[in-house]
């Protein structure tokens, strides 16, 4: 069974012991808000590869939701969570409660302006879900900086599921100088296409069902980037998917340069980060997936494929 580190004053005793026994060691972090699913335990096991013992954190972060968010009814399912990490062979499970993490009583993203201190994203964490969501990268990147200083990581995993999430972390890990190796996982998705999320459990069997569009629209867009269709042809075949689906409401449905987070010039070559956000009754959903546009030849994995594949831009990084 892994450790469990219940408190800030804990995790800060056992792993500067665990550092002292093993100077030469190196410990990866998956952080996660819990109700654990297999993408969580496919970023364990990338953790597990990069480090000689790995740490999962279970905090459901006030800090990165909004007021009228699902704060409250996120799924709690600690116990069922341990369980599963212990057959992972994960050495420590870190789960401090808020009154721990936030001396200063920030309780969500509301109160970042009002509360304690906080990191703030660049440009990246205001678009996309960072405009739907105002403060939310904000909480987001506030508890990770925070995880990083409790835990002292040497590299901390992140699923490609949050793609904007990974890159806005990563980006605060080289801008802030905090010396984790960030390192991406790929999504993985249901057998029928639907990434999954601890907030699947919301959906009713037919709310599931209209769900699927959300691969659906990923694939369309793969299927019109190998065509040989412009980003704007790409971004319009997801977009349609997801207007034809009833019962599904888009936030958006965008591109991005995968490299930048930033809007794909005219004539934009290479791999494109096809993002989307949409509503499934009060459940919001989010899916991305990278497509390679204008014949480039750079692997971009096919959107939605069962099982879910990795992509990587020029430089071989996970996008
Ligand atoms: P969460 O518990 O939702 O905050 O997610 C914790 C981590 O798991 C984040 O890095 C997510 O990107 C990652 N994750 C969630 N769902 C998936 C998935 N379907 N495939 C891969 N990683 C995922």
């Amino acid at each position: 069974m892994p450790t469990i580190l219940r408190s800030i004053a804990e995790a800060r005793e056992v792993l500067g012991e665990w550092r002292k026994q093993h100077p030469e060691s190196r410990l990866a972090l998956v952080p996660t808000m819990g109700a654990l699913h297999d993408g969580h335990l496919s970023l364990v096991r990338v953790a597990r590869e990069r480090a000689d013992a790995v740490v999962v954190s279970v905090f459901v972060n006030p800090l990165q939701f909004g007021p009228d968010e699902d704060f409250d009814r996120y799924p709690r399912t600690f116990d069922a969570d341990v369980a599963a990490l212990a057959g992972e062979g994960v050495e420590y499970v870190f789960a401090p409660s808020a009154d721990d993490m936030y001396p200063s009583g920030a309780s969500d993203s509301a109160g970042l302006a009002g509360g304690g201190t906080h990191v703030a994203g660049g440009a990246a964490a205001s678009v996309l879900d960072g405009a739907h969501r105002p403060g939310h990268f904000d909480g987001v990147l506030t508890v990770v900086a925070k995880l990083f200083n409790i835990l002292r990581p040497d590299a901390a995993v992140f699923g490609q599921k949050d793609a904007q999430q990974l890159f806005v972390v990563r980006q605060m890990a080289a801008d802030l100088n905090l010396g984790v190796e960030v390192v991406g996982a790929p999504i993985v998705r249901e057998a029928d296409g639907l990434a999954l999320s601890s907030r699947n459990v919301y959906l009713s069997s037919t709310e599931r069902e209209a769900a699927l569009a959300l691969s659906r629209a990923l694939e369309a867009a793969g299927a019109t980037a190998s065509r040989g269709g412009s980003v704007g042809e790409v971004v319009a075949a997801a977009s349609e998917v997801i207007a034809g689906q009833a019962g599904v409401v888009p936030d958006y449905v965008e591109a991005v340069d995968p490299a930048t987070f930033a809007p794909p010039a005219d004539g934009y070559r290479g791999d494109l980060l096809v993002l989307l956000a949409a509503r499934v009754g009060a459940t919001r959903l989010i899916d991305n997936a990278v497509v390679a546009v204008g014949g480039a030849d750079a692997g971009a994995g096919h959107a939605g494929s069962p099982g879910g594949e990795v992509a990587t831009n020029a430089r071989g990084t996970i996008v």
